[in-house]
Parts: structure tokens; C-alpha cells; sequence
């Protein structure tokens, strides 16, 4: 594709500056000149410089099919850099001087203070980067390629890490692919080493763990202070809304992540209750835009990056990463989230999304209506989606473990789906095995009174078997409610580790100084908005605390 095509295609991405924005920007940068072939920005270096032109053309570079291709041209007044700039992470793109060029360059930390002190530019700045990613992800423009077997569970891994991490890939299936024993020669690879993770054909990685895949990929960020006003554990909705407050309002803020941000929203394809998005938004985008906000307010995201374990020591929260490194900070915000908890068979990760639901909403409704479809658990979340998807499908089995329906759920559920005349209730019912290639097309279900198993047709499964708190890092002397997520506010007043003369804070834990919000907190409202809310809240309760503490 022609440089000038996309050019055409996409006018938002390269909005020239007018003279009064130069004038601004020539006060947070120096001039610097380069020369005719010279590159600018090397693809994969970290913390490169931010520039915008003022004469001469630049070609911008990517590497997706292994050779240098040049996509893009971009002229004076444009600016010169993507996401990356701010995150601090690698970017993929190499940028060329073509003739002599001259640039106001711009070091990171300039760029923050422009988007901080200059509203107007700074959103333009910002909206051309959001543009520049979405292009990106788009067109596929990726150096990247994973090669695997679709059948692995390690090549399973590492594209849902890419993946939650937004960065573009090529996949390569072995399994009835002719052209992978060729390609995997040509690199030096046996099928036995696979997956691996190919970059340009400058690098190959053997079966990366995530964080070794992360720092090569120049994604990873290591905490850079030594002392935070607040760590926060988690980077979904809640976590992540806490860090753009926290941030914004002048804190020294980290959130430290495990696998990529966005948490459990991230893996949603479209959040419809979102208040703001009449017509739905993916859990991805928001989560992309929630992440560019706070660090535009000078957040530092880590991830991936593991929290294995929380001391306190003299009244400060001491963290301890799966590195072995700590992190300090005054106060820490527990937003961990929790997951639905996973059917126990072997291989129904595989099948999520793809025939295997934690929800069931009308979306999922459309894709199965006229069908058969079966739903798990016995308590009112699996209860309530029964008698929705009766309305949408020909008929659905609800699996039941027990042997007696209205044990867990209402009776007033339990008595009209007894009347709703499309579902059947089989109890002492659990699924044994999932199968179909590339979607569920069957599962085997096995009575565990008689010991009996059959494999029955169905499209869609749908499962509400509980959620399981993230709080396995916490130590014992945050109370917990009896299914494991953290206690809050009043719940807390009379635990024996309140050690304060005042009640504890509406969100804050047994621990003073350490707050919870979102899904991992006792009583909280499983959705996107109340996280944010308590993530937002959270931080005004922070504010009291050290207004409290003299801090
Ligand atoms: C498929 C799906 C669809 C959904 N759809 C909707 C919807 O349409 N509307 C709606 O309102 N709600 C929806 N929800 C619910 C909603 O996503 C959650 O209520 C919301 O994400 C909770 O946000 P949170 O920040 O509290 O926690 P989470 O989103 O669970 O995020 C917690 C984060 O903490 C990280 N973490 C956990 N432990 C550690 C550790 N030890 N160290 C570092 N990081 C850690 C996790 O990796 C995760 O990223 C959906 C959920 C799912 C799974």
C-alpha cells in the first residue's frame, strides 16, 4: 500500500499544526537537524524523543512482512510518533529523514507538560495518537509473528497476551498450514521448539514466558520511584479510573498489573450498559482510553507485573513483585478483580467465546436464538439467565450439581422456571467434556449419582458458577468476608487489626491506609460503572486518610 493512500484514508491522523501551536510547541522543545537518510527513530527503541517538523519530509518504516516497507510520509507541521511515546514503551515504526530535515524534538517528559499545560494542543496530540493505534491494529501493521500449534496451550497464552495487551500479530496455525515447515527452517526452528514469537526476523523467542515476551517487546515498565502517595494492585476499571483521579489530582501514583490492563471489562467485546456509549463500546477500547488517560497525568502503569505478596510495615504498605523487587508506597488500593470461575474440563478455555459464556445478555441471545442451549449453576445469576435465554432459544438444560433447585436460588425464580415450559432442570448434572473445531459443537454431561456420561449437541453454554476473589497476595490481617473477597468501611469497625480511634473509611479495609474497590470488594456491584465510581471514590477517601494522618 501506497504511503500517500493512507494518507488519504486517514486525514485525522496527520492534522498539520497551525502557527500560534508552533509557537507553543517551540517553547517545550529544541531545534534539531538530520540529515538525508538519516533515521530519526529507530523502530524498537524506548523513551525516543517526540518531534514535529518543521522542514523537510520524514518516511515513516514498518517491518510486518520481515523487509522494510515504507508507509507513510509525513511533511512539515505534522507530528512525528505514536502511543509509545507516552507509555515509554517500544514502538514498531522507524522514522527516516528524507532530504536534510529540521524538528522541534521534544523529550517525554516535555510532551506530558504540553498535554497537561496546554489543553487544546493536547488533545489534538492525544487524538492523533488514539487515531495512530487504531490504524495500527487495524491494517495489521505488525513485525510480529506467533507460530504455533493451535492445539498448545503455551501458544494459547501467549496470543491471549498479546492480545489483552493490544499489540497487532500475525498467527501462524501448524496444524494444516503447508508453508510453516518451510518458514520454520528458514528461522532455524523445529516444530518441537514451537511456539515461538518471530519480530521482524531480527529476534526469535522459544516459547517466551509473558514477562520475558514483554521486555523484549519493549512493553514493559519497570516502577521508576522509590516511595509512592499510592500503589494500586490491578488494572481494570476500577484500578485504572483510581490511577487517572489519583494521577490528576497530584499523586505519585502506580498501578501494578499481572497480565495487561483492562482487566475482566478488557475481554468483554461490547460493554452495552456503559452510561456515554448509546451505541456499546468494547471492553478494549475503553480500557486503551482509560490507560492513555492516566498516563497522560503522569501514572505509571507496570505490567506485566505480578503482586505476590502485601506487608505492612510501621504503617506503610511494602509490595512484593513476582521479580523479587518492592514497591513502596503511603497507601495501597486492592483492585484486583475477580474471575467467573472456570468449568473444571480440561479444555473449555478454548472454547470462550466461542460457545462458552459468563453472560447472558442479548448479544449472546442473538447468536444462539432457535437453538438449544445449556446453562450452569444452581444460585440466581444462572436462574435469571435461564429464563431470559427461554425466551430466545428453542429450549434450554439447566445443570444443576445439587439435587434440589430451590436450595440456592429464590423461590420465586425456582417456581416460574418450574412453570416456563422450554427449560429442563437436570439435577446431580455436570459437564464432563467440551468438543468442536474452532466452536462448541458438543458437550458430554455425567450424572453424578449414577456415574453415568453422554455427549449431547449444543452451540452455547452458559456458566454462573461463582467468581473467585483475586486475594491470594493479601495478608491475613485484611479480613475477608466467607467467600474470600475484602471487607470494607463498617463491616470492619470492630476486626481486631483496626487499629485506628476513628471508624474506618466507607472503602477502606481492616488495614487503615489500605482501600478496595471494584469486584474484589465484599458487597460491591459486579459491573464496569460502579468500579469505576468506587475506583474514583477511593481516592477521595485517600485524600482523607492522609489529610487525617497529618501527611
Ligand atoms: C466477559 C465479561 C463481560 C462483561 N460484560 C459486562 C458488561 O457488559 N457490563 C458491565 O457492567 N459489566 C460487565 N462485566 C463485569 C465487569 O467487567 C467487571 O465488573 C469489572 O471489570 C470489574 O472491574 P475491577 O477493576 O473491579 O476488576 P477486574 O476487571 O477483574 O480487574 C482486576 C485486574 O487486577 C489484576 N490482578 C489480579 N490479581 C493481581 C495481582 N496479584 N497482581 C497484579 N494484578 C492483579 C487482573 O489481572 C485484572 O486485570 C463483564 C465481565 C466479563 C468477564
Amino acid at each position: 500500500m501506497a504511503h500517500h493512500d493512507l494518507r488519504t484514508r486517514f486525514p485525522e491522523a496527520n492534522l498539520k499544526l497551525d502557527h500560534h501551536q508552533l509557537l507553543i510547541i517551540e517553547k517545550y522543545s529544541k531545534r534539531k537537524s538530520f540529515k538525508s537518510g538519516e533515521t530519526m527513530i529507530e523502530a524498537g527503541a524506548r523513551d525516543p524523543n517526540f518531534y514535529v517538523i518543521k522542514s523537510g519530509e520524514v518516511e515513516v518504516i514498518e517491518y510486518s512482512s520481515g523487509n522494510p516497507r515504507s508507509i507513510w510520509r509525513s511533511y512539515p507541521q505534522e507530528l512525528l510518533g505514536d502511543a509509545s511515546f507516552l507509555s515509554g514503551s517500544a514502538s514498531h515504526l522507524s522514522r527516516v529523514a528524507i532530504g536534510d530535515v529540521e524538528v522541534f524534538e521534544i523529550p517525554p517528559e516535555n510532551l506530558r507538560r504540553i498535554i497537561d499545560d496546554q489543553p487544546k494542543l493536547g488533545n489534538i496530540i492525544l487524538s492523533t495518537l488514539i487515531m495512530r493505534i487504531q490504524i495500527m491494529r487495524d491494517l495489521k501493521l505488525t513485525p510480529l509473528q506467533v507460530i504455533g500449534s493451535r492445539f498448545s496451550a503455551d501458544a494459547f497464552r501467549i496470543r491471549d497476551f498479546l492480545g489483552k495487551n493490544r499489540v497487532s500479530f500475525a498467527w501462524l496455525d501448524l496444524e494444516g498450514n503447508l508453508d510453516t515447515d518451510e518458514l520454520l527452517k528458514r528461522i532455524g526452528v523445529r516444530e518441537a521448539d514451537t511456539p515461538v514469537v518471530v519480530c521482524r526476523h531480527d529476534w526469535t523467542l522459544r516459547n517466551p514466558g509473558n514477562r520475558e515476551l514483554a521486555e523484549k517487546l519493549g512493553i514493559f515498565t519497570a516502577p521508576k520511584e522509590e516511595l509512592y502517595d499510592l500503589a494500586i494492585v490491578g488494572a481494570g476499571p476500577a484500578g485504572l479510573t483510581a490511577a487517572v483521579y489519583s494521577s490528576s489530582e497530584g499523586l505519585r501514583t502506580i498501578v501494578l498489573e499481572r497480565t495487561a490492563s483492562g482487566g475482566q471489562a478488557g475481554t468483554s467485546s461490547r460493554i452495552e450498559n456503559y452510561p456515554g456509549f448509546p451505541t456499546g463500546v468494547s471492553g478494549d477500547e475503553l480500557a486503551a482510553r482509560i490507560t492513555l488517560q492516566a498516563q497522560k497525568f503522569g501514572a505509571e502503569i507496570s505490567s506485566p507485573c505480578e503482586v505476590r505478596k502485601l506487608e505492612v510495615i510501621n504503617g506503610y504498605p511494602v509490595i512484593h513483585l513476582e521479580d523479587g523487587a518492592k514497591v513502596f508506597s503511603k497507601c495501597l488500593l486492592v483492585a484486583s478483580g475477580a474471575s467467573y470461575r472456570r468449568l473444571e474440563v480440561n479444555n473449555c478455555t478454548q472454547f470462550e467465546g466461542v460457545g462458552l459464556y459468563y453472560a447472558a445478555t442479548a448479544i449472546e441471545a442473538q447468536m444462539c436464538s432457535g437453538s438449544d442451549v445449556i446453562v450452569v449453576g444452581g444460585a440466581n445469576s444462572a436462574g435469571q439467565a435461564a429464563i431470559f435465554l427461554a425466551q430466545h432459544t428453542r429450549k434450554v438444560h439447566l445443570l444443576i450439581r445439587g439435587s434440589d433447585l430451590a436450595k440456592n436460588m429464590s423461590r420465586y425464580l425456582a417456581r416460574r422456571i418450574e412453570q416456563t415450559e422450554n427449560i429442563e432442570v437436570l439435577t446431580n448434572t455436570e459437564i464432563s467434556g467440551m468438543a468442536g473445531v474452532g466452536h462448541l459443537d458438543r458437550v458430554e454431561i455425567r450424572n453424578n449419582r449414577s456415574d453415568t456420561a453422554q455427549w449431547v449437541p449444543t452451540t452455547a453454554v452458559f456458566t454462573f458458577i461463582g467468581a473467585v476473589p483475586h486475594t491470594d497476595w493479601l495478608p491475613e490481617g485484611i479480613e475477608l468476608d466467607q467467600n474470600g473477597f475484602v471487607k470494607t468501611g463498617q463491616t470492619v469497625a470492630n476486626s481486631p487489626s483496626w487499629s485506628m480511634n476513628r471508624p474506618p473509611f466507607l472503602l477502606e479495609t481492616s488495614h487503615p491506609g489500605v482501600f478496595a474497590a471494584g469486584d474484589v470488594r465484599s458487597g460491591s456491584i459486579k459491573r464496569v460503572a460502579s468500579a469505576v465510581g468506587e475506583g474514583a471514590m477511593a481516592v477521595a477517601l485517600v485524600h482523607e486518610y492522609f489529610n487525617y494522618q497529618g501527611m
